[in-house]
């Protein structure tokens, strides 16, 4: 059946890169060097200098294209920056490449089968770059890039011109080129390019025979300048997943779906028609695959038909790179009565590059705090930031990094701009961490509503 598949770009373009905000918004990228060695303290990063490192070698191959079929394991104690590593990930490999975060527990759902979530989950990680010839619109913002072939290679330029007459568009365009090089080049001359210094030489309107070629020697690059730059049409390139194609030519679904986030099950007919349709696409030089990212969190909530899913799933040429994160060690594989490292069975784990962050020293908690106080504009005394140092190691870097805004609307009430030592105190008198809390659930034996789970029990959970 012939379809005509909508790939509904201009519409998505505003709603598929979300803002991050939140526990995370000071992660810029991983902080390594051209040579992916860990810097200090950047772009937010702060020590777990190994895994810093894995996940700037990982990223080097989701760039080469090297990364069907692999799965990547983040395995450490809680808050030791899983999350954060991930995330720094993906702002290195740039807003282009999808990235897509779930906690496995998303996958149980009522409205859709597990297999089906996940393949979503999947899917919304695969980008095709599309490319359409589009007309120039009167009154239309444009951007005329100049081929830094017309140009040599230190120039390029760029001029964006607002105007809604299609003559002024054309003239300024021709004017850059002219300014750009030495010579007035115009669209289909050819000319010669000297390597090393850039320089340009006009040669003429068509190609000279070889041999003048050869007496110029081999420095120097002939190009015919393409007539492409300021002309009628223009090419847009928009990114897209393969989810959203799936959900704009879903018949019940459609466009509104995807802000409703309601998309419901996709048929694997449709599926199959999309797949066959984007790999036509590629052939004609129209689209191209970016295999992009997705990271499940909580790997061990994930039940064994789940794993089987994302074993085969891994195999398939449309794969992106799996990230898992877990802070289990032995745990038992959901819907089965074995234990495991992480919760993972072995034939997963089998094909999982494994990456182990390790708690933090004393110097790394007290830069993350002092990060984390910019990135929330607050100000902590030399003695509060101590303070808080010491209670990250006694209790857990998530619990002090919490008592930061905590403390300052305590300041606040006092009228102070600065959060001190005393604020924190009753920050910390107000809001309890995990041990203290355990420790007055036993205090409290009896008067609470609860019921003590045996360990035959626990197994059926
Ligand atoms: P969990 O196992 O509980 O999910 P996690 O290992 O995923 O924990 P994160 O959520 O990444 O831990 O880290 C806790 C907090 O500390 C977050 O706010 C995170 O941004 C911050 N953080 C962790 N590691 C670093 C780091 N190396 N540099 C800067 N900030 C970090």
């Amino acid at each position: 059946m012939a379809m005509q598949i909508q790939t509904g770009t201009s519409e998505l373009r505003d709603i598929t890169k979300m803002e991050r905000i939140g526990a995370h918004s000071h992660i810029r990228g991983l902080g390594l060097d051209d040579r992916l060695e860990p810097r200090g303290n950047a772009q937010g990063m702060v020590g777990q200098a190994k895994a810093r490192k894995s996940a700037g070698v990982i990223v080097k191959m989701v760039q080469e294209g090297r990364i069907a079929g692999r799965a990547v394991l983040f395995a450490g104690p809680p808050s030791t920056g899983k999350t954060a590593i991930a995330l720094g990930m993906a702002q290195t490999l740039g807003p282009d490449v999808p990235f897509t975060m779930i906690a496995a527990s998303e996958v149980f759902s009522l409205s859709m089968s597990k297999t089906e979530a996940l393949t979503q989950a999947f899917r919304r990680s695969i980008g095709v770059r599309i490319k359409e010839e589009t007309e120039l619109i009167e009154g239309e913002v444009v951007e005329i890039q100049i081929d830094r072939s017309l140009t040599g290679a230190t120039k390029t330029g760029k001029l964006t011109i607002k105007t809604t007459d299609m003559e002024t568009i054309y003239d300024l365009g021709n004017k850059m080129i002219d300014a750009l090089s030495k010579e007035k080049i115009l669209a289909g001359d050819v000319v010669a390019i000297d390597k090393t210094s850039g320089k340009i030489t006009k040669l003429g309107r068509s190609f000279a025979r070889s041999r003048d070629y050869d007496a110029m020697g081999a420095d120097t690059k002939f190009v015919q300048c393409p007539e492409g730059e300021i002309q009628k049409r223009k090419e847009v390139v928009h990114t897209v997943s393969l989810h959203e194609i799936d959900v704009i030519n879903s018949r019940t679904q459609g466009f509104l779906a995807l802000f409703a986030g309601d998309t419901g099950e996709i048929k694997p007919e449709l599926r199959n028609q999309i797949n066959t349709k984007v790999a036509e696409w590629r052939e004609e030089g129209k689209a191209e695959i970016i295999p992009g990212v997705l990271f499940i969190d909580e790997i061990h909530m994930l039940d064994i038909e789940c794993f089987s899913f994302l074993n085969r799933a891994l195999e398939n040429e449309l794969s992106p790179l799996v990230i898992m994160a877990s802070n289990r060690g032995m745990a038992r594989i959901r819907g089965t009565k074995y234990r495991s490292p992480h919760g993972l069975p072995v034939d997963l784990l089998d094909r999982v590059l494994i990456v182990s962050t390790k708690s933090y020293v004393e110097e790394d908690i007290a830069q993350i705090i002092q990060i984390r106080c910019q990135e929330e504009d607050v100000v902590l005394t030399a003695d509060a930031q101590s303070v808080l140092t010491q209670m990250a190691l006694e209790t857990t870097l998530r619990y002090a990094l919490n008592l930061i805004s905590c403390a300052q609307v305590v300041a606040r009430k006092r009228k102070a701009t600065d959060v001190d030592v005393e604020d924190l105190r009753k920050a910390y008198k107000y809001f309890m961490d995990e041990k203290r809390s355990v420790q007055w659930l036993k205090e409290q034996q009896g008067s609470l509503v609860f019921e003590e789970i045996g360990a035959a029990v626990e197994e059926d959970v």
